[in-house]
């Protein structure tokens, strides 16, 4: 950790870092000069097709997509008839960001100004809920206190409002955007920066969006490389499975688009280094306990929220968690994840040696379990300062290892609390039907396990928990990038037809949630998104 920034990268990055600097500065943080251009709107008779094309889901349209959620908002702002039923919306989300003792009284205030009946701002209907809601305000704040309400507000918005939104220049503006969204992506879309690490398939770099200014980690994957070591299915995997993964514990997947020479992921940036520098090469081997729950109970929350995907991870390992530049942790690298079809076990012996479970190594079938065993193998490394099984720097024959995995008592030294001994012994279990975490309420019995005591899991999945350590944006988190070798294309590997179709199913562009998040998120939707005066209908939208 010792380099500070301009000095550790190469010459080409330090032009590039100097260039961004420059036009950071510039007033258009990050963005290119041209970025206006870059998303102008198509003209609205270019969207016809897409017109026909878009499955019209109130969900989808209005709630799930963040663009598409705005323009129905702001759809209904037009409708006096809608206004109370929109800044109920609002509040009930103001609710969920709102810590335990503020959720009390800021959910009396919501009862009081939009479902009694006797408010000048009411909703109509609601009011029958009221008393319900004020028992369940009464005895547990932090439950989902308002879930009817919610219900029963969609539901509404979801019949007469929503076919109306349909015709309306606010939905015709969505196509607009949507049109955008899906345009090809090449590499053109980009600004190559600093390298920030190397994977078994090629690099991954610091990478920004040209339109928008926004940084992302874009992880090259060689063709090359990819057809030698028949890594198409692995590759193929890991970029479904991102796609469809939506959680603020695991990485984001934004766009997969090809080049010459590469197919690219491009991924949540996480600049703050892996676990295992952290853990290693942060002065004494291992973290303070505060560190290493608050660590725990977010690879947790990422487990359960691909396991209720189906999708097992199988590679969970302090390399494979990365920080991001406020010091939350994600779980990245999918490469090994496999998703169950229903009810299914699989076997396989994969993942890191180091690491794998009984369950595995003995090539039994299994199916959530290899995650629990990997997460007590992190709890007690972030700990101990090394992994349960191996000492530190030592490197046992792999017939060695299995042997440990399988038979050793694992040792715990004075680091750890009793809980920290009790929840890493229940998830080292060498059973898995009495592993903790394999009980059948998925990960519920590991969030309630006494070690978690301190964290608030609410609050904690909403975001609200501030990481005691934050990453100096000064330093870089990794080895010396000079120490990373280079990639290049294999020669003696020719890449023909059937690649090509392989190509197409991976080059798939913006992913929609990522991109609408990327466009809100770097201001670019908000000075964009404007109508005529008065609210009228623009020329671009006139049909
Ligand atoms: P592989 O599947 O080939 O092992 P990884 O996904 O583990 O590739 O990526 C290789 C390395 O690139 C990681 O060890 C890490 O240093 C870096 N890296 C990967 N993803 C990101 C990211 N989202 N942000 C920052 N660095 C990343
Ligand atoms: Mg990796
Ligand atoms: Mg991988």
């Amino acid at each position: 950790h010792r380099e500070v920034l301009p000095h550790s990268v190469d010459g080409r990055s330090i032009i590039q870092w100097f260039w961004n600097y420059v036009r950071g500065s510039g007033g258009h943080k990050g963005r290119s000069w041209r970025w206006k251009e870059m998303l102008r709107f198509p003209h609205i008779s270019e969207c016809r097709e897409l017109a026909k094309t878009i499955e019209r889901d109130y969900y989808d349209l209005c709630v799930y997509q963040p663009i598409g959620k705005k323009l129905f908002h702001l759809y209904c702002l037009t409708r006096p008839d809608l206004h109370n039923y929109m800044l109920l919306l609002d509040a009930l989300e103001t609710f969920e960001t709102k810590t335990d003792e503020e959720r009390k009284s800021f959910g009396f205030y919501i009862i009081q100004t939009f479902i009694r009946s006797q408010s000048n701002q009411c909703v109509p209907s609601l009011a029958k809920h009221e008393q319900s809601c004020i028992n369940s305000l009464e005895l547990d704040p932090c439950e989902d206190v308002f879930h009817k309400c919610k219900e029963f507000l969609h539901e509404y918005l979801s019949q007469e409002p929503f076919t109306q939104y349909q015709f309306s220049m606010h939905f015709d503006r969505f196509l607009q955007w949507k049109h955008l969204e899906r345009r090809p992506i090449t590499k053109h879309n980009f600004r190559e920066y600093r390298l920030l690490g190397k994977g078994g398939f090629g690099e991954v770099w610091a990478s920004q969006v040209r339109a928008t200014g926004m940084m992302y980690a874009c992880k090259k994957l060689e063709k090359t490389h990819v057809k030698k070591w028949q890594g198409e299915h692995m590759a193929l995997n890991e970029k479904e499975l991102l796609e469809e993964v939506d959680s603020r514990f695991v990485v984001n997947l934004a766009y997969a688009y090809e080049t010459k020479h590469s197919l690219c992921m491009v991924l949540t940036m996480m600049s703050g280094g892996d676990l295992r520098f952290h853990i290693h090469n942060m002065g004494k081997p291992g973290l303070a306990m505060d560190r290493v729950c608050f660590y725990a109970a977010e690879v947790c929350c990422g487990l359960i929220h691909l396991h209720q995907k189906s999708i097992v991870y199988r590679d969970l390992k302090p390399e494979n968690i990365l920080l991001d530049d406020n010091g939350h942790i994600r779980i990245s690298d999918l490469g090994l994840a496999v998703k169950l079809e229903d009810g299914d076990l699989v076997h396989g012996r994969v993942g890191t040696l180091y690491y794998m479970a009984p369950e595995v190594i003995s090539k039994e079938k299994y199916n959530m379990s290899p995650d629990w065993w990997g997460l007590g193998c992190l709890i007690y490394e972030m700990i101990a300062g090394k992994s349960p099984f191996r000492d530190k720097g030592e490197r046992p024959k792999s017939s060695e290892m299995e042997k440990r995995i399988k038979s050793t008592t694992v040792e715990y030294n004075e680091k750890f609390s009793n809980d920290a001994v009790d929840i890493c012994s229940a998830l080292l279990n060498r059973d898995p039907k009495h592993r903790l975490g394999c009980q059948g309420s998925g990960g519920k019995e590991v969030k309630s396990h006494p070690f978690f005591r301190q964290i608030n899991f609410r609050m904690l999945e909403a975001g609200l928990v501030e990481p005691s350590f934050k990453p100096d944006p000064r330093l870089v988190y990794c080895d010396d990038v000079q120490d990373i070798e280079e990639f290049c294309a294999l020669r003696g590997v020719v890449l023909n037809q059937s690649d090509g179709e392989f190509y197409a199913k991976f080059n798939t562009g913006s992913v929609p949630r990522s991109w609408q998040n990327e466009l809100i998120d770097t201001g670019c939707f908000e000075e964009l998104n404007v109508f005529g005066p008065m609210g009228s209908r623009p020329p671009d939208l006139d049909w």
